[in-house]
């Protein structure tokens, strides 16, 4: 099959599973997940599974990234923080949509080869840094809208103070063996909604940083 065409199989896949949202589609179909991929899983690139990347880490599937996305309803003067870098794909997805992203992951390394990544591409809106993100990132909050791309047992305390009145976090929560629930959280004046999306599956939201 032809590359063009793997690609057009890819974005019907993505529209198949419920990602309808034009801004995202289009990021999604400008941002090639090849550049994310590398060594023996390079085949799968346009398949809609999840990946393994380095650090016994992977690279989530391109439905879920659509859907996380367009659940968050990203505005173009946005302020995002991502948590788990992971490969850089989600991260990248989100410089087409908003005004900044800061991506954080535990682990040194992936953090440096997404920055690589981002470099190639120009991607010039997007920081990454390695932390422990189950803090957040106090430095740069409040945001406008916040990601988890690790399950965590609840939304982490910090990360729910560091949303701005009006924002969204989405995120899986549920414990690592179990079937996980993604979901959205709103945060109003005077309090915070939660809404149940979908069964999701993630590697944990770990504390402290990585080996590597
Ligand atoms: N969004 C990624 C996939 C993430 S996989 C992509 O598009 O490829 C989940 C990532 O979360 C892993 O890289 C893992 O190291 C990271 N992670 C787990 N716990 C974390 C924590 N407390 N802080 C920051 N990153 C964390």
């Amino acid at each position: 099959m032809k590359d063009a065409e793997r690609k057009m199989q890819f974005l019907f896949a993505l529209r198949s599973k419920g990602v309808t949202d034009g801004r995202v589609l289009s990021a999604m179909e400008k941002i090639d997940r090849g550049a994310f991929i590398k060594g023996l899983f390079e085949a799968r690139t346009y398949e809609d599974m999840p990946l393994p990347i380095t650090c016994g880490q992977t690279i989530s599937q391109p439905s879920v990234v659509g859907i996380m996305t367009q659940a968050l309803k990203v505005q173009p003067r946005d302020k995002v923080l991502e948590v788990g870098t992971g490969s850089g794909y989600q991260a990248a997805i989100l410089s087409q949509l908003a005004r900044r992203v800061y991506t954080v992951d535990r682990y040194s390394r992936l953090v440096r080869d997404a920055e690589a990544i981002f470099r190639k591409l120009d991607l010039t809106n997007i920081t990454a840094i390695t932390t422990d993100g189950s803090h957040g990132l106090p430095e740069q909050a409040p945001f406008d809208r916040i990601i988890v791309t690790a399950a965590a047992e609840d939304p982490p305390g910090p990360l729910l103070a560091q949303m701005k009145i009006g924002g969204i976090m989405v995120l899986p929560v549920g414990q690592e063996q179990a079937v996980q629930s993604l979901i959205k959280v709103v945060r109003h004046e005077t309090g915070y909604d939660y809404e149940e999306l979908r069964p999701v599956r993630f590697v944990p939201l770990l504390e402290g940083l990585g080996k590597e």
